[in-house]
């Protein structure tokens, strides 16, 4: 018996997803829609509302609910320093991991040929735009320590020193295990890696 094209299309879609292999998306396609619908309409539904909804904060484009997130808004937070993640999940484990109070800045991905992501895909201009109006003193690169997070780090270093000569530049200590995602690391280990993060050079 031949999988129905909408399945097979969905199944196509959902192992699109990280970590997501065929198997598991097929696993998920039947568990969400086979005897029970109610998941894959609740589904449906949730993600028709958060693409309503949500939408990137102006300043440091965190994924959020209005134009400006709580930390580019909150006054107390430490104005010093800004941390450049990947995405905005990186933000809720820093966060939760207490290593941190400054700004954050989202490049939303990372540098990867093969994906055809060059950097003029990501907020990399904005991000530099916006140090012109920042008095900061340190700027910490935490991207997956991984090759393509690795390889962005370097490239954004390269550049964050060539426009701004006194600007600390730093990276996350090598203790991330588990394959170089921060999303892996446990809140101990990710407020390790930024008490031991080192100058890049
Ligand atoms: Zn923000």
């Amino acid at each position: 018996m031949r999988l129905p094209a909408v399945l097979s299309q969905l199944i196509a879609e959902l192992a699109k997803f990280p970590a997501i292999g065929h198997k598991s998306a097929q696993k998920l396609a039947f568990a969400s829609l086979d005897n029970n619908q109610q998941i894959a309409k609740n589904l449906s539904n949730l993600f028709a509302s958060a693409i309503e909804n949500l939408s990137y904060c102006l300043t440091c484009f965190a994924l959020i609910e209005n134009k400006y997130c709580a930390i580019c808004e909150d006054k107390t937070r430490d104005r010093s320093r800004l941390c450049v993640v990947e995405d905005t999940q990186s933000i809720f484990l820093i966060e939760d991991s207490k290593a941190f109070n400054g700004l954050y800045h989202v490049l939303g991905g990372v540098i990867s040929p093969i994906k055809g992501i060059l950097p003029e895909n990501l907020n990399i201009n904005s991000l530099l735009s916006r140090l012109k109006d920042l008095d900061l003193e340190e700027i910490i690169i935490a991207t997956n320590p991984n090759i393509e997070g690795d390889a962005t780090a370097y490239y954004l270093s390269q550049q964050l020193q060539t426009s701004f000569d006194d600007l600390k530049v730093t990276k996350l200590s090598e203790g991330i295990p588990n394959e170089g995602y921060i999303e892996y690391a446990d809140s101990l280990t990710l407020n390790d890696a930024f008490t031991k993060r080192t100058k890049i050079s």
